[in-house]
């Protein structure tokens, strides 16, 4: 297959690049490299089947020849990247979202677009189903966020009911590994960087927020299964291991061996409208795609740790 990867050289997007050309796909990468990196499509750059465009993919999107798949993967995608580029993060999500969708229409290829679990926002309903229509803050920091996602959801439902276009939704939760930038504001890579300083790790607030963190190899056979399926509807795409903030700054100062402690602290501006709890329920994505996470924490830490120790901070 022909495949198209919009955000190809972010820290998800290059991993569904290496994987696709480890299947024997070929792939046009594009992305303007605002959170991206092209250090990032190391692996994938000498590959005769691997193509990359420097373009913004809000702009008109022309691609030469055939192309069978649309990832679009598009988006600042951590807190502190996207309160750094709120209108570029609102452009990507609706103008992106509506270039990625129309290049998908003029190819007759197959559209998944990466959705978030920001659509749930604050949410009332935990676990979070896909039934849950959210609890988003419109006009908070966060809503340039959540609501370009909303938005690019209804965009893309919109072109599979009136064009008959092949869409599908992926809900992402919380995914963690290598080539995370440490400078994300994320809280795993932000933690990582404290550890290993010996540094104290900041919890935000009382610590007792939780999240549901997945390993990206997990996640990206996720995506393949949802793109090769024939569910048109959103689905959950995430570990439902909950874990809280404290209980997770602890386990990566064991995993590191780190002298660093816990310390809470008040928090950041932006953080207003932190979601107090967050976990999919993956009934849908189990069921249909036959798919769950395989990778535990443990193990997802530890890889990702040793990736940040052998490249260097
Ligand atoms: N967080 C924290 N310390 C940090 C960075 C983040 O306690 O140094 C918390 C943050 O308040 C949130 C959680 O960790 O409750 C996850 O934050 P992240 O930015 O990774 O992603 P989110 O799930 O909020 O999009």
């Amino acid at each position: 297959m022909r495949v198209v990867v919009t955000g190809g050289a972010g820290f998800l997007g290059s991993h569904l690049c290496e994987k696709l050309l480890s299947r024997g796909d070929e792939v046009v990468c594009l992305d303007n490299l605002i959170t991206g990196s092209e250090a990032n499509l190391e692996p994938c750059l000498a590959h005769p089947c691997f193509q990359f465009v420097r373009v913004d993919v809000t702009e008109f999107l022309s691609v030469d020849g055939a192309v069978d798949v649309v990832f679009h993967l598009a988006s600042p995608a951590s807190p502190v990247d996207y309160l750094k580029f709120p209108i570029q993060t609102l452009k990507v999500g609706s103008l992106g979202t509506h270039k990625a969708l129309g290049l998908a229409r003029a190819k007759g290829a197959r559209f998944l677009l990466a959705s978030t679990s920001e659509v749930y926002g604050d949410p009332a309903v935990h676990p979070q189903t896909e039934a849950y229509w959210g609890h988003v803050n419109p006009v908070g920091r966060r809503g340039c966020y959540d609501e370009a996602k909303r938005f690019a959801e209804a965009m893309v439902m919109a072109y599979h009911r009136f064009h008959g276009l092949a869409t599908r939704i992926a809900r992402i939760f919380n995914t963690y590994g290598p080539r995370m930038r440490l400078d994300d504001g994320r809280v795993l890579p932000h933690f990582i960087r404290l550890a290993l300083a010996g540094e104290d790790l900041t919890v935000y607030g009382d610590g007792q927020q939780t999240r549901s963190f997945c390993y990206v190899d997990d996640l990206i056979e996720g995506l393949c299964r949802l793109l090769a399926s024939e569910e048109s509807e959103p689905v959950n795409i995430g570990n439902p291991e909950e874990v809280t903030v404290q209980a997770f700054a602890e386990e990566v100062i064991r995993v590191v061996g780190a002298r660093s402690r816990v310390r809470l602290v008040p928090k950041p501006p932006g953080y207003e409208d932190d979601p107090r709890r967050r976990r999919p329920d993956i009934s849908k994505a189990r069921r249909i795609l036959g798919w769950e996470p395989r990778i535990s924490r443990r193990e997802g830490l530890a890889r990702t740790i040793d990736f940040v120790r052998k490249r260097g901070m």
